[in-house]
């Protein structure tokens, strides 16, 4: 078998069951094998009968004392047997498992492993496991994988498909040259899927993750490379100088452009200006008003009769992207036609909307990437600009070919502005951006009071609700965030659906309360987005579809439920929405965790409003559990790779960019081409 193939190829995979790993974004051996654990399960160390606790899973060495007895409740059969060590006794139950029966014996001694339960107000071990001594310590310091699962895919199966698609393909032709390996100081690529789902321990799970990260890199770079040397042809088709309107524009604001917004707008002008196609990341966190920037630039195109395509990460942000820009225009009496591409629009809008672009007819485009990059042909693209580009890998690559795309529609390569509030070290971002020129917006508009934040258990759940209220009452608007859309037995994370439910309940008809998250349909998310941006609801739970771009400035606070389920930089994107105005904003993170280490790492977000800081800290404080967590919460594009935890690599990547031959690009594209249907998955 190929790494290529579908994994319904493999034996006992019928149709179902593929179609279950397709919804996890699985299809391919390749996709399977790269599919890695969200956390590792550890075997503790045995414990004695007299320190157990409630809730904790342990394992005890104990002595059966009595032959275990089985009785009948209704529907319920209770196995249950008393057993000892030096230092106390135990009950050990198991409901509903009668066979269990014929394996105790009184007298045996065993390693029993299993969860500390309450029965008939004694602790008890429920379903414990047996183990000799000798077993049991070899399973000691094992790390267990437990994969992402969805409803009907269970970790078992997962790690049973994973083995048999290992034993079809390894060992796996590795594109890189043996002694290059060595002297890389990494493993092979066969070892470390080989340990990614099996890891001896933490140490080599950390060098196996290393390696992947690795390939990401390399594949990622050598398409920047690729992308650089074209451009580096490509002059300036469109050379622009700043625009009346635009200028009338920025001295009619209601506020004051800060000296970071002059100086990155000065940058611009100047690149429109050169004798290269313009080039340039906008870095600047949550609330710098980077939007504006990029609106002068398009009305500056505009002017000069040429077209701007405004690209956003989701619907919603598109959308409202399109309504601010247009009531703007409208304001200073600018007629240059603003067309949205959304996935609202029927088929007959969306052909109506096509010719105008076509025919010119409206010089500023907005939509997803998706939609813009779907077959639209421009009569004279001049500037690209991409919107919250803080997913990497795949969806930079995608702006990249977009223009190559108009290369091939005209010849002429339009100015491309990337605009990202992800915080990375400036040496990484040029790494990773190595084509693009940088503009760090660090100012945030002095008018703003920074936002008020608290961390909270649930017990001050109806205290929020009574603030939020308030808040409500004095005119203003707030999100709730979810972790989920909808219940499910997987998870016990609150959900929109039922959240928005209760929460009608709690406020009644006075406060209006709506829902909105990924899987409504897009006129219907547009809707709710319009109404809450026109304040026709007051309280809007969601998930976190709002994370980036959303901008009601009336909205004033934001309350997290699960807050401990968040990367801290995704929270501090998610807090965004709020204090974007001139009222206080608050921030309420509610932790329904009871660990010591979630709080602690919430509470960073308590202390400052710096992303940057913010995203370090957080990989101060991951623990070893969180190899893959947090930063799979849809930051990045890399399935493994991490920009925090991986720089070695990305480091190493770049300088073996340099040197890798014709031969290994050669294979590592076959290698990495394989993975593109999954990289179309989005959240
Ligand atoms: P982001 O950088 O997160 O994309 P936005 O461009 O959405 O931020 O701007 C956030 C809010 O700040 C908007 O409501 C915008 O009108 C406002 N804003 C932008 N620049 C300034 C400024 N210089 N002074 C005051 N408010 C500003
Ligand atoms: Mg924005």
């Amino acid at each position: 078998m190929k790494l290529s193939d579908s994994v319904s190829k493999l034996k006992g995979i019928g149709e179902k069951t593929s179609a279950l790993f397709g919804k996890v974004g699985v299809f391919s051996l390749w996709d399977l094998l790269l599919y890695v654990p969200r956390d590792f399960m550890r075997y503790p160390e045995i414990t004695t009968a007299d320190s157990i606790q409630f809730g904790s899973t342990v394992a005890v060495e104990l002595t059966l004392q009595t032959e275990a007895s089985l009785v009948h409740a209704s529907r319920l059969s209770i196995l249950s047997c008393s057993a000892s060590d030096h230092t106390a006794s135990l009950r050990l139950v198991w409901f509903n498992m009668p066979y269990i029966k014929k394996t105790l014996h009184a007298g045996m001694t065993r390693i029993f492993y299993g969860k500390v339960g309450m029965y008939r107000n004694l602790l008890v071990l429920e379903h414990p496991k047996m183990f000799t001594r000798e077993e049991y310590c070899k399973m000691l310091g094992v790390l267990e994988p437990i994969y992402p699962v969805t409803h009907g895919l269970t970790t078992d199966r997962v790690k049973k498909t994973i083995r048999a698609a290992m034993d079809e393909v390894f060992p796996i032709e590795d594109y890189l040259p043996r002694d290059e390996v060595a002297r890389l100081g990494i493993m092979t690529l066969t070892e470390a899927i080989r340990i990614l789902h099996s890891p001896a321990h933490e140490d080599v799970m950390r060098k196996a993750r290393k390696r992947i990260a690795f390939d990401e890199y390399l594949a990622f770079l050598l398409s920047v490379k690729s992308m650089k040397e074209e451009n580096n042809r490509s002059k300036n088709c469109f050379p622009m100088n700043e625009s009346k309107s635009a200028r009338l524009i920025v001295e009619r604001l209601p506020y004051k452009l800060t000296g970071a917004q002059a100086r990155t707008y000065e940058e611009i002008l100047k690149d429109m200006a050169g004798e290269r196609a313009m080039n340039r990341l906008v870095q600047g966190d949550v609330g710098s008003g980077k939007t504006i920037v990029a609106l002068l630039a398009m009305v500056t195109a505009a002017e000069y009769g040429y077209q701007s395509a405004l690209m956003a990460p989701t619907e919603v942000l598109a959308a409202q992207h399109a309504s601010k820009i247009k009531d703007m225009l409208e304001e200073y009496g600018l007629d240059y036609g603003v067309e949205l591409l959304s996935g609202s629009l029927t088929a007959k809008q969306k052909r109506e909307a096509k010719k105008r672009i076509a025919d010119g007819e409206c010089r500023i485009i907005v939509g997803t990437q998706a939609l813009i990059q779907d077959g639209v042909e421009f009569s004279s693209l001049a500037l690209v600009v991409t919107d919250e580009q803080h997913r990497f890998g795949v969806r930079q690559r995608e702006t990249l070919a977009m223009k190559a795309d108009t290369d091939g529609q005209n010849g002429n390569i339009p100015h491309v502005l990337v605009m990202s509030a992800t915080p990375i070290p400036r040496t990484l971002a040029i790494i990773l951006y190595g084509d693009l020129d940088i503009s760090v917006m660090d100012e945030l508009p002095s008018v703003r009071l920074p936002i008020k934040n608290c961390v909270v258990g649930v017990n001050s759940r109806k205290k929020s609700y009574e603030f939020i209220a308030e808040q409500v009452e004095m005119g203003h608007q707030a999100y709730v965030i979810c972790p989920q859309v909808e219940a499910s037995d997987m998870s016990e994370s609150e959900n929109v659906t039922d959240y928005t439910e209760k929460l009608k309940g709690v406020y009644g008809s006075k406060i209006r309360v709506e829902m909105l998250h990924g899987k409504m349909k897009p006129k219907e998310k547009n809707d709710i987005m319009q109404r809450f941006a026109a304040h026709e609801i007051d309280v809007l739970v969601s998930t976190t579809v709002v994370e980036v771009g959303v901008d009601v400035p009336n909205a004033t606070v934001m309350m997290i439920e699960n807050a401990e389920k968040f990367g801290l930089a995704q929270l501090h994107q998610i807090r965004g929405r709020v204090g974007r105005g001139s009222a206080q904003g608050y921030c309420i993170f509610l932790n329904t965790s009871k660990s010591k280490e979630d709080n602690k790492r919430l509470k960073i977000l308590n202390g400052t409003n710096d992303g940057f800081k913010i995203a370090s800290e957080d990989l101060k404080l991951r623990g070893p559990g969180d190899f893959f967590g947090i930063r799979q919460s849809g930051e990045m594009d890399f399935r493994v790779a991490d920009i925090y935890n991986d720089a070695d690599m990305l480091k190493k990547a770049s300088e073996y960019v340099k040197v890798i031959d014709e031969q290994s690009i050669r294979a590592l594209n076959e290698f990495t081409s394989v993975d593109s249907h999954a990289q179309n998955i989005t959240l």
